[in-house]
């Protein structure tokens, strides 16, 4: 049985309190604060680790990788739709589907790529348990993009490649937007780039220092 709701340390009062600190962090769109107060994040997370669920921090979710800091789900999402509306987006690591659940909330349709079998079969099952119905999963490397489903109004990265991927770039509709980790493993910053509406030429703005897993190369066996 899925606990949905959770109780203690998991309940909705507890979510609403972690979105209480979002704001409070300078977190304004509300169609993401409300989705980030409507996601169980502690069914997202081992068992063992669901009490620690709310608090603001990245939490291992198996095989070397982490979910993201909650905060940041909500700062890349915020960045994502100040572009404007997000119908088709693409989030490359699709982890443990976390950040996959608050966007198919924010967008029409969620297109979701991940090296990991294990990790996006585990992903899968929960998001479809949980009831969400629009998104497309793809076990691959991110850094090729989605050739088939292009172009995309938004595309959302969530592991740090050294250089933006020029498939991404080329993936991005006119006045679509990304939003990048990029760096090495101790130095990444989060970029946010909007391609001209126009379709020629992108705009690029270098924003927080932030760490994020590297982005790596292939399918993992
Ligand atoms: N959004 C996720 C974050 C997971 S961490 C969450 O909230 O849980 C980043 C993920 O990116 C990891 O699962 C990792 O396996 C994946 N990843 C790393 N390089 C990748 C690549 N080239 N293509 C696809 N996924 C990649």
């Amino acid at each position: 049985m899925l606990r949905r709701d959770g109780i203690g340390m998991t309940s909705p009062r507890t979510r609403r309190r972690l979105v209480g600190r979002l704001r409070a962090h300078g977190i304004r769109n509300r169609a993401v604060l409300e989705a980030m107060e409507k996601t169980p994040r502690h069914l997202f997370v081992d068992e063992a680790l669901a009490h620690k669920s709310y608090e603001d921090i990245a939490l291992p979710i198996g095989r070397g990788q982490t979910i993201s800091q909650p905060f940041m789900v909500a700062l890349m999402s915020e960045r994502l739709l100040n572009g404007g509306a997000v119908k088709k987006a693409l989030e490359i690591g699709t982890g443990c589907g976390y950040q996959t659940a608050v966007l198919a909330q924010l967008c029409n349709w969620v297109y979701t790529i991940e090296r990991i079998d294990e990790l996006q079969l585990r992903a899968k099952k929960l998001l479809f348990q949980l009831g969400y119905r629009n998104i497309s999963y793809l076990s691959a490397d991110g850094a090729g993009g989605w050739a088939s489903n292009k172009p995309f109004d938004g595309i959302l990265v969530t592991a740090a490649p050294r250089e933006v991927p020029a498939a991404l770039l080329a993936q991005l509709a006119p006045g679509g937007r990304m939003v990048i980790p990029v760096g090495g493993a101790d130095e990444q910053e989060l970029r946010v780039i909007t391609r001209a509406s126009g379709g020629s030429g992108y705009e690029e703005r270098r924003r927080e220092a932030v760490r994020f897993v590297p982005m790596l190369r292939g399918r993992a066996r």
